[in-house]
Order: C-alpha cells, then structure tokens, then sequence
C-alpha cells in the first residue's frame, strides 16, 4: 500500500476520536443542566403538593370551627326553647335550629370534599418525592461522570492532538505527502471523512459498487504490479479507498478501533 495512504488511514482514525471526544465534551455539561432540570421540575411538583395539602387542612380546620360553633350555637337555641313564652318564639327558635343543622351539613359536605382532594395531593406528594430522590440521585451521577469525561477526554485530545500533528508533518514532508495531504483537508471537510476502505466490491463509506477492473487493480494488487502504489478515488464520492486484505466482511468504523489496528 502507498506509505502516505497508511499515514491517511492513521490520520483519519485520529480525526474522528477528536471529533467524537470533542463532542462528547461538549455533550457533558448539557447532560448535567438537563439532570438539573429534571430536579427542579420534581422540587417543583413537591412543594405545589405540600402546599396544596397545608391549603386543604387550614380549609379543613375552618369547617370544623363552623360546625362547632353552630353545634354551640344549636345547644343554646335548645336551652331557650325551654323558657319559650309562645308558639311564635318556638316557631323563629326552631326555624334558626333547622338552619344551622343546615349549614352543619354543608361543612361537613364540604369536609369530605377537601378529604378526597388531600387523598390525590398525597398521592402527587409521593410520587415527587420518589421522582426528586431518582433526579436527584442521576444529577449526581451525571456530575460524576461530567467530571471523569472531562478529565479523561481533555487528556485524550492532548495526547491525539500531539499525535496528529507530528503524523500531518511527516506526511506533507514530501511534495507528494503535501499535495495528498491537502487532498485529503478538502475531501474531509466536505464529506467529513476522506478515506474509505473498499469491503466486498463496494465502497464503506458511499456503499456504491466499485467496478470490476479497479475492484482487481485495488484488492488484488501484487507489490510489484503497476498500480501497487496508486491511490484509486471512490468513482461515486471521490474519497480515497484502500483495501485491507486481512477483511472479507464489512465491519462497521469505529474510531478507536481503527486506530488500534492501523497501528498494529
Ligand atoms: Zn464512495
């Protein structure tokens, strides 16, 4: 294979573990504000049932003190009932009797009212108060793992980082390395990668069908052929393809593993 096209290969594998470290550097603090929000939102719901719950027993209360006092206030009618001078003071003591009776019954309608609303309010209380111990336990999770991703990746970044620029030097040190180099920025930045390995008469990236004669001329090179160290494009995305002999079978990119075993 053309040297310069394994240091692309490398190169490329670099490219994206920056781009896939870089992104989730970026994605941590997002994670953390939305597990912030998440709690909130169950600090929210929590206090609103506390404070429907308070709301209903001072309601509760007053009902209670009505009836009393109207309980109060019946007993007394009873007692003057007693020393009625005649049938007209009966009739207005019964008819304020029948009356508190009344607004005993509608308290007490009312009570039972307010008990059932407490029954769902408790119901709401409960489950934020489950919700705000699972936010609350993920918020500190997702701050942990904010703090190891930054730590980790910002090494990581460094590390590739240093890599990739001693590999890009040693690549453009030739006019060839340099043209190939450029190549590689230009098509990288349009299509976000610039090689592709061509697996079963196909390109990876594209997946168009590669044509028979320059699927031989790529797969099937011997050093000593005329094209052993051509770079064949992708007739269909113009990326460059190489063609690993040890693979039969398509394999899906992942960054890492590349770079493990383009290095090996
Ligand atoms: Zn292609």
């Amino acid at each position: 294979m053309n040297p310069i096209l394994e240091d692309l290969i490398i190169l490329q594998a670099q490219d994206l573990e920056l781009k896939l470290l870089r992104e989730e550097l970026a994605e941590a603090p997002r994670r953390v504000a939305a597990a912030e929000a998440a709690v909130k939102k169950s600090e929210t719901a929590l206090s609103s049932a506390k404070q429907s719950l308070a709301k209903e027993e001072s309601l509760r209360k007053g009902h209670e003190l009505d009836i009393a006092d109207r309980k109060g206030k019946i007993t007394r009618l009873r007692k003057q009932m007693e020393s009625a001078a005649n049938a007209a003071q009966i009739a207005a003591l019964e008819h304020e009797i029948t009356f508190s009776e009344q607004s005993i019954s509608q308290h007490e309608d009312e009570e039972l009212a307010s008990m059932e609303r407490t029954e769902g309010f408790e119901a709401d209380l409960a489950k934020a108060t489950d919700s705000l111990a699972t936010t609350t336990a993920s918020l500190a999770a997702e701050r942990v793992r904010a703090a190891d991703v930054l730590a980790k990746n910002t090494a990581s970044v460094e590390g590739i980082s240093l890599e990739r620029s001693t590999l890009r030097k040693k690549i453009g040190s030739t006019d060839e390395g340099e043209a190939t180099l450029s190549s590689y920025d230009r098509i990288a930045k349009a299509k976000g990668t610039a090689v592709s390995e061509a697996v079963d008469h196909k390109c990876s990236a594209c997946q168009m069908m590669i044509r028979p004669q320059r699927w031989n001329d790529l797969a099937e090179r011997s050093p000593n052929s005329e094209f052993a160290n051509t770079i064949f494009s992708c007739e269909t995305c113009g990326r460059m393809l190489f063609h690993d002999p040890r693979r039969d079978a398509p394999v899906r990119w992942t960054p890492g593993e590349r770079l493990t075993s383009a290095t090996r």
